[in-house]
Parts: structure tokens; sequence; C-alpha cells
């Protein structure tokens, strides 16, 4: 009795067995390895993200079995404020419509005092983290980083710093001409506490040529992420999709993030990012992004490779809506992420969701899930 394994109630075990029995023999043979807690195979992660109809009722109930095993009933969320401290940015990814060249009108970097007043209300509002992350800015060099963390702690010394994507640290090394490895520790002793594992995409360089030829490429984020684990830093895992990907590209991402936390330990999250490309370039390109039906194919897909591994997997509101962020809390997810306050990136690519929710929102979200809402850290510490 594998379901038994996972600690689940009798009734869902007896469904979960007897459905399993009717399942095509690869999916059958992928979702027991899962409740009897194996690692998953390429060939078993792509084949799930194929499944559809009965087969994804069950892969529903095996994610939703495999959670409860692994982080129990507790759902959470964290008190954050997202700043985009400039939209000035030399990249061209096609998915993107906040960048803005130099000399827009629209174009904008934060002065220090604009940072500092961002800060003081996040700290009057209770947040826990601020979110740091802009564009690559041409002029923006190792001064402006520190300075960017500096004016944060002049203001608070506990606020967790979780700032600078792979990309923005890939573009301030260059600049630089110093190796990422130093550029990390000048960021860490000036303030910085972890770095959001965004910039992933999907980490195939057939899907970035498409959809974002001038970002690094996958072996420079890999790298990256694998020096900010060994300095001490930790991150997030990301993987944006609907856009050009293969469910084999999808599932090759999926395990390169699990073979990455199993030499570092360094990944505190893992979050699926649905696409949003109305306002983008993919539009133009005839792209819609993915169905709610693939939103939770890979929800409870990524619950199922990363489990034992990356035990916390995030739905994101901004991107799914607060009722899509709901429902993914049955697909396999156990976190809703921040309340940001202030959300640009989503929305100028054509989010519908607002830029922030309050914890009082977040929390009747999870308890409409039937879980239980907990205020955490960005590392995942319960706070309340
Ligand atoms: S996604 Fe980031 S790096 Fe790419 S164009 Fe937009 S702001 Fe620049």
């Amino acid at each position: 009795m594998k379901a038994a394994r996972m600690g689940a109630s009798p009734a869902l075990e007896g469904r979960t067995e007897r459905r399993l029995a009717d399942a095509d023999p690869l999916v059958a043979g992928a979702l027991d390895r899962a409740l009897s807690g194996k690692d998953l195979r390429l060939e078993e992660v792509e084949e799930l993200l194929r499944v559809s109809g009965g087969e994804l009722q069950l892969l529903l109930l095996t994610a939703d079995l495999v959670r409860r095993k692994l982080v129990g009933e507790v759902a959470t969320y964290v008190v954050n404020r997202n700043v985009n401290h400039t939209n000035i940015c030399t990249g061209s990814c096609r998915f993107c419509a906040f960048r803005r060249p130099p000399s827009h009108p629209e174009a904008y970097s934060l002065t220090p005092q604009q940072l500092r007043a961002k800060v003081e209300e996040a700290v009057k509002m209770g947040a826990t983290e601020i979110c740091l992350q802009g564009g690559l800015h041409p002029d923006f060099g190792l001064e402006t980083y520190l300075g960017l963390l500096r004016t944060i702690r002049e203001v608070s010394e506990e606020l967790h710093i979780h700032a600078f994507s792979p990309a923005e640290l890939d573009h301030l090394s260059r600049k630089e001409g110093l190796p990422v490895d130093e550029v990390l520790k000048l960021l860490k002793e000036a303030g910085l506490n972890s770095v959001p594992g965004t910039a992933a995409e999907i980490l195939s360089d057939r899907v970035r040529e498409t959809i974002c030829p001038a970002k690094i490429r996958t072996e420079r984020w890999v790298e990256i992420v694998r020096s900010c684990h060994r300095r001490g830093i930790p991150t997030t895992s990301t993987m944006m999709y609907g856009t050009v990907e293969t469910p084999e590209e999808r599932a090759r991402h999926l395990l390169l993030l699990r073979e990455i936390q199993r030499g570092t330990g360094g990944f505190t999250e893992f979050v699926p990012l649905p696409v949003v490309p109305q306002n983008t370039e993919l539009s133009r390109l005839g792209i819609t992004g993915p169905t709610p039906e693939d939103n939770l194919r890979v929800h409870a897909v990524a619950r199922l490779a990363l489990a034992g591994y990356i035990n916390h997997i995030q739905a994101s509101w901004v991107k799914l809506g607060p009722e899509g962020a709901r429902t993914m809390l049955l697909a396999g997810a156990d976190d809703l992420g921040g309340t940001l306050f202030e959300e640009n990136i989503t929305r100028e690519a054509g989010g519908r969701w607002g830029q922030g929710m309050t914890p009082q929102q977040l929390r009747s979200l999870i308890l409409g899930a039937g879980r239980v809402p907990r205020q955490r850290s960005t590392l995942y510490e319960l706070l309340d």
C-alpha cells in the first residue's frame, strides 16, 4: 500500500490505489514511485506533464498526498514589499513589457530618497522582506548596487533583503570585470540576504534563443545560482512556462533544479510562473499563455519531481489570480508568496490581479482551500 506509506487518510489511500490500477502503465508507475518517495525519472516527469482527463485527476490527488506528507496542512505567505529600482534595461526579452530605453519618457531609476520612502512604508506595514529587482541599466555598477543595499540598511537592520536576479548579477559582474563570486561577497557584506531565482525562464538554450536571445544562457544561470549557494546566499527557483517549450524541456528544467539542489541545498522554494504575454512581443507570435489545466499539471508535477529536494511549491497570485492560486493549493502547492504591495512587471505585461494583497486576503484564500494559514519569513520560518 504505497499511499499508506505517505501517511494519507484511508479514504484517500483507497481512492488512489483503485484509480492507479486503471491508469496508463507509465503514468501509474510514475505516480506509484512518487508515492513511494522515489526520485522520478526524466521520462516519467515528461509523461506526467502530458496527462489529461482522469489521469490528470490522479496526478492532482497524488501531488496533494505528497504535499501533505512533506509539509502538512500549513500553507504560508510572506509579508513583503516589492520594489523595482529601475525600468531602464538594455535587454530584449520578448516576454517583457516592463523595460524602457534610457531616453524613454517613462524611464525611471529610483533616487535614494524614493527608495528610502518605500522601505520606510514597508516597515510601517509590518513587512519582513524587501524584494528588489530592476532592469539591466547600462550605467549601474557596483557602487549603485551597494548604494541600494546601504539605503535599505539605513532604514532597517532587520528587513530581509531579497534582491538582484541572476541576470542583474551577470550584468554587474561583466560591467565591473569581476567574477560573480567576488560581486556576491561584496553584496553580502553590504546586507544582501537572498537572491530571486528569476531569469531562469526555461533552462534550455533552444527556448532562450526564441524568447530571450540576449539573456544569460542556461550554463551561466546555473553557475550564478551555484555561486550564490556556495556563498551562503539562498535563492528561490522558478520556471516561466507557456511559451514555446516542450514537455521534455519543462521536465529537463525541473530535473536540473533538482540536481542543483542535491549539490547545494540552497533553493528555498520553487515558483512556477505561467507567462503573461498579452502586452508583449510574444502575443504577436500568437502565444496566449498556458491553460488552467496546464497550470494544474505544472504545479502538481513540480511537487512530485522536486519532492524531498525542494519541498515548498509556491503558487503565484500575481500570475494566476487569487482564485487560480487558491486552486493550486489543492494541486501540490503550499505557499502563496508575498503581499508585494507594488507589482509592476506582470501588470505591464497584461496581468489583471492588482499590485498587492493584504495578509488577511492571503489568509482567507488559504482558509478557503481548507488549509492552515501561517505567516513565514523569506526562509520559511513560521512567524505567527
Ligand atoms: S525581463 Fe528583465 S532583462 Fe529582460 S528585458 Fe525585461 S527587464 Fe530587461
